[in-house]
């Protein structure tokens, strides 16, 4: 490979490559995963992160609940009791041996963040405060509800990110905000940094790199009804996609209970841990029929099933599709110390006082269970399994490790985001350590870049990519969310086919090479077309119900067939898969009942 020379490449097919920067570490995003992992790495190393958007505008800023660690502050609790919840919440699919990972390391993580100056909420005695989430229980699930999310109000996500970023800055990390990265460069299993557009000024620049480190987020954002930023719409597992590697799980997509009425922006499920009520028409606490003991704290899937029900069956408030959320009874001190955000997004999006009036909720489009496949030091997994890409890791919603298995338990995202992110950041340190050369990078790293930027700024289709995305949400919120089924599948996958070949026939207004953000929905749109297809086609393919994945045509779990790994790419034009065992080490799986 001849390197590239960063003084004589200009202005190829008339779009500017302006730079390549080299730096040990190239870490894309500024959620929780990507700054922590690039706090650890900037200890030792030259850390850059580069993000679409301004660091502190990540989505996980928006996370409000809280962030579980069995730190007994509250109550008696240990780490073998949150493994159970975890395992049984995942409906057996998360791999245990990564579970383990994250529940023996939560404390230590939590306790960090303190040091590093989160200001958590606190006892009365000035120990960090602990409330109530679904599916999280004592005592190997016998007893009751426990207090383990630690938060600070319901704005726990941007405590915590506002916390990585000023520790970043005191690190020397050296940010790129507004660079939208376009690809990775991967060469025969080896990764040499990646390829990003210049939002603000345009431009392609190459980011020449010892390791890459992926915390791109989410991509909910592919359903019309959903809570996660616009920005969540899976870059990173499409990018890593189009570099050949499988993407694991993506059947499993986690809706939330309590979206708001036809916006879709989340209340917490801290609501329902201070004491929130769901209620039908009939103002039942319909929870009783489906989840007896724990009520509304039944891990999400469960919860969701049952208000789909009771919407499907006539029960929504008026006959119509939502359910109320009913927080009266909490009292106004309650909810205006405890849940001051809620208050006000129920205030401002729909024009009801909580504490006066129940809010009108439908289940949500929320969080990616599956994506990158990685080894449970964050190491990509070139085909899912057991090779390896040297120089390139992944943590955080974009990335499967599996712990969160076929459903996530509430506040182990930012747990997973955090620690994982923290575990990337430790093993990149060791790679770099044995590895201290930067690879050659390819003559031709920014071509296929370069080409789609081109393709983009100079079709001359007849399609608007705003149509586009607005038909592929909707398609996706009426057949591949909380329930499901064959036929419906089947339709959707034609629909998606037809939809990206739709999207072959674009042309945006903007032409132009600043702020394009016409350019940038483009890519975007891309990117979510590519993550539908696989979505699409693995629900399509695991015939049995699990988790997050309800098929009504398949309506029992059968682990004889499907306690296995789901692998999707793309092959000859069409989607393959492949499998994986799920690592089972303490617990058999089991009937799952709440
Ligand atoms: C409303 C809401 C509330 C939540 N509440 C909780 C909670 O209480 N507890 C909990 O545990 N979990 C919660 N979650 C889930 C949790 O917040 C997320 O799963 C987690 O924060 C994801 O973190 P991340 O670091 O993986 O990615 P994100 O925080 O989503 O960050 C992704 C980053 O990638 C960047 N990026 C993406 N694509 C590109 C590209 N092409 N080029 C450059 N940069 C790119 C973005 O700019 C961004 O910086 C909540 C989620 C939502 C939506």
């Amino acid at each position: 490979m001849t390197p590239i020379d960063p003084e004589t490449i200009h202005d190829v097919e008339g779009v500017p490559l302006h730079s390549v920067h080299r730096h040990d570490v190239v870490v894309v995003g500024a959620g929780l995963a990507a700054m922590r992992a690039a706090v650890e790495a900037a200890k030792d190393y030259d850390v850059a992160v580069v993000s679409k958007v301004f660091p502190t505008r990540s989505h996980s800023g928006a996370a409000q609940g809280g962030i579980a660690a069995s730190l007994a502050n509250e109550e008696e609790d240990h780490w073998e009791w949150h493994m159970f919840d975890t395992v049984k919440g995942s409906d057996y699919l998360g791999d245990q041996d990564g579970i383990e990972i994250l529940v023996r390391e939560a404390p230590v993580v939590v306790r960090e963040f303190e040091h590093m100056g989160a200001p958590f909420s606190r006892t009365p005695d000035g120990r960090i405060a602990q409330r109530l989430f679904g599916g999280h229980t004592k005592n190997f699930g016998k007893g009751g509800p426990i207090l383990r999310a630690c938060y600070a109000a319901d704005r726990t996500g941007h405590a915590l990110l506002h916390t990585l970023y000023e520790n970043c800055v005191k690190e020397g990390v050296r940010f790129y905000p507004e660079f939208y990265v376009l690809g990775l460069i991967v060469r025969d299993d080896v990764c040499s940094g990646v390829v990003a557009w210049d939002v603000v000024n345009g431009g392609v620049h190459v980011f020449h790199a010892k390791a890459v480190m992926f915390g791109t987020g989410g991509h909910a954002r592919i359903f019309r009804i959903a809570s996660i930023s616009l920005s969540s719409t899976g870059d990173g597992p499409a990018m890593a996609l189009r570099a050949g590697i499988p993407l694991e799980d993506m059947e499993f997509l986690q809706f939330h209970p309590t979206g708001l009425y036809i916006h879709g922006i989340l209340v917490s499920e801290a609501a329902r841990g201070e004491g929130g009520y769901l209620v039908n028409d009939a103002g039942e606490r319909f929870m009783k029929k489906y989840a007896p003991d724990k009520m509304e704290l039944a891990p999400r899937d469960v919860v969701s099933r049952a208000m789909q029900r009771e919407i499907d069956e006539g029960r929504g408030i008026g006959g119509k599709d939502f359910i109320h959320l009913d927080l009266r009874h909490l009292g106004k001190d309650k909810i205006m110390t405890q849940l001051p955000q809620i208050h006000e997004l129920a205030w401002k999006f729909m024009h009801v006082d909580c504490v006066t009036n129940p809010i009108p909720i439908q289940p949500t489009a929320h969080y990616s269970m599956g994506g990158i496949p990685t080894d449970n030091d964050c190491q990509v997994l070139a085909d899912g399994k057991a090779k390896k890409v040297a120089g390139f890791y992944a943590a955080g919603e974009c990335a499967c490790v599996s712990v969160h298995g076929a459903n996530r338990l509430g506040t182990n995202s930012l747990l997973e985001a955090s620690l994982f992110g923290r575990r990337a950041g430790k093993s990149i340190v060791r790679f770099l350590r044995t590895e201290p050369a930067l690879p050659d990078l390819p003559a031709d790293a920014a071509k296929e870049a370069i080409e789609e930027i081109d393709g983009i700024l100079s079709a001359t289709g007849s399609e608007k990519t705003g149509a586009i995305r607005a038909e592929m949400q909707q398609q996706m919120t009426a057949n591949c969310a909380v329930y499901r089924n064959g036929c419906n599948l089947e339709q959707l996958r034609a629909e998606v086919a037809s939809l990206r070949e739709r999207y072959g026939r674009i042309r945006i207004d903007d032409k132009g090479k600043t702020f394009n953000m016409d350019l940038i929905d483009a890519l975007e749109l891309g990117r979510m077309l590519d993550v539908t297809e696989i979505m699409v086609a693995s629900a399509l393919n695991r015939t049995e119900s699990r988790g997050g994945h309800s098929r009504t045509d398949f309506p029992k779990r059968d682990d004889a067939n499907w306690l296995k790994h789901t692998l999707a790419h793309r092959k000859n034009g069409a989607v393959a898969f492949d499998y994986k065992p799920v690592v089972i080490t303490r617990f058999q799986p089991q009937e799952r009942k709440y």
